[in-house]
């Protein structure tokens, strides 16, 4: 079988279809414009990819958000974005019309922890956060090997973090202010010292790591108390910092208090960085377009 992946993202789309075993047998990338125009680059990759042979049996489509991932009228729509022209748009609808094949929607991170316990850093778990850090932060799970979704996404980068007694920064995200992303993200460690983390002298720099680390700890001990995952998984730019993941870890024991007292949540393999990198998400897609084919096949 073959199945085809979008990665819907702010910036760019990418398209890819693959064998079942992940293998990649096309893939292209745009930039994004507005909705109609990315929309029919989509819809032109997936008909040359069929008038070539490999059209899809199913597509699945990991997204930027907010988007509703409630079954009903406004399935497959991005809701309240800055992006312009984006608000309202309809992902699913115009490929499902125009190409006949099941279409499975969730979010980019979602998309990404499925990627991650396929072929990653999670292979074979069936709970895990996958948390990406990167301009903002954003987080997806799965529970019992499904993607978490309710009422709406999970939207884990924005869960309060008690602030550190070092630290003054205000905190930039134009909800809450001094939220997780608000205080961790990328953009707000450039805007606190100045300039994005690796252009920061030595010595900056390490503070910024070990501010970083204790924030994100904190952060995911929130996930740990509440998605109980086996594994947390951090992509995104920010791991590339050196020594954050050991601080991270070290911090996480610290707040966790040796509550449960799990020794899974000690390991040096609970929180790691991810396996694929930017692939994640892509090779998420491929998994949730499996998922879709298998929902909709007879019997
Ligand atoms: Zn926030």
């Amino acid at each position: 079988m073959i199945l085809g992946g979008v990665e819907a993202g702010g910036t760019k789309f990418l398209c890819l279809v693959a064998q079942e075993d992940g293998a990649v047998l096309a893939q292209e990338r745009f930039p994004t414009r507005g909705p109609d125009e990315t929309l029919a680059d989509v819809l032109a990759f997936f008909r040359r990819a069929r008038d070539g042979g490999i059209g899809p049996a199913a597509i699945g489509i990991g997204t930027f958000g907010p988007v509703e991932l409630r079954a009903g009228a406004g399935h497959g729509r991005i809701m309240a974005t800055p992006k312009p022209g984006w608000e309202g748009a309809d992902l699913v609808g115009p490929l499902r019309d125009a190409l006949g094949v099941p279409i499975a929607l969730d979010t980019d991170v979602n998309a990404a922890a499925l990627g991650e316990a396929h072929w990653g850093a999670a292979r074979g778990l069936r709970t895990v956060v996958y948390m990406t850090v990167g301009t903002g932060i954003g987080a997806g799970a799965l529970v019992g090997g499904r993607p978490l979704h309710g009422l709406v996404h999970p939207e884990m980068g924005h869960v309060s973090v008690p602030r550190e007694p070092d630290d003054d920064f205000p905190g930039i995200c134009p909800f809450h202010g001094a939220c997780l992303e608000g205080l961790a993200s990328g953009s707000a460690v450039a805007a606190r010292w100045g300039r994005p983390a690796q252009e920061l002298d030595a010595a900056t720099r390490a503070r910024a790591t070990d501010l970083e680390a204790r924030y994100l700890a904190a952060g995911i001990r929130n996930l740990v108390y509440v998605v109980a995952p086996e594994r947390v998984i951090i992509g995104g730019g920010i791991v590339n910092l050196p020594g954050l993941l050991p601080a991270v870890r070290r911090r996480l024991a610290e707040l966790l208090g040796g509550y449960p007292g799990l020794p899974e949540h000690g390991e040096e393999g609970f929180v790691v960085a991810a396996g694929l990198g930017q692939d994640a998400g892509p090779r998420g897609t491929l998994v949730l377009a499996g998922m879709a084919a298998a929902e909709a096949a007879p019997g």
